[in-house]
């Protein structure tokens, strides 16, 4: 399934309108806008009608561009910055 238009969204928790990549199906899913929502959990999604995931078609996902930055990113950089000033710091 892949996302065709985001109907609500509210911080990263959204509704959002998914359409089969084989058949056509458009459903209606809340989703949660990240990086591993996007890339990892909605390829997998089966559609209801044919059975088939974005995966099973053998389609590669699109990219989903998330509304806010996402954390796990952030969290590295974090980590990273406080590496550098402690090392600083000794
Ligand atoms: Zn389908």
């Amino acid at each position: 399934m892949k996302l065709i238009e985001i109907t609500s969204q509210s911080r990263r928790d959204f509704q959002g309108k998914y359409k089969c990549e084989g058949c056509g199906n458009i459903e209606e899913h809340s989703g949660y806008d990240d990086r591993n929502f996007h890339d990892n959990v909605t390829p997998n999604w089966k559609c209801k009608n044919c059975g088939k995931s974005t995966l099973d078609l053998g389609i590669i996902p699109q990219c989903v561009n998330t509304k806010y930055p996402d954390d796990t990113v952030h969290a590295v950089f974090r980590r990273w910055d406080r590496r550098k000033w402690l090392s600083k710091s000794q």
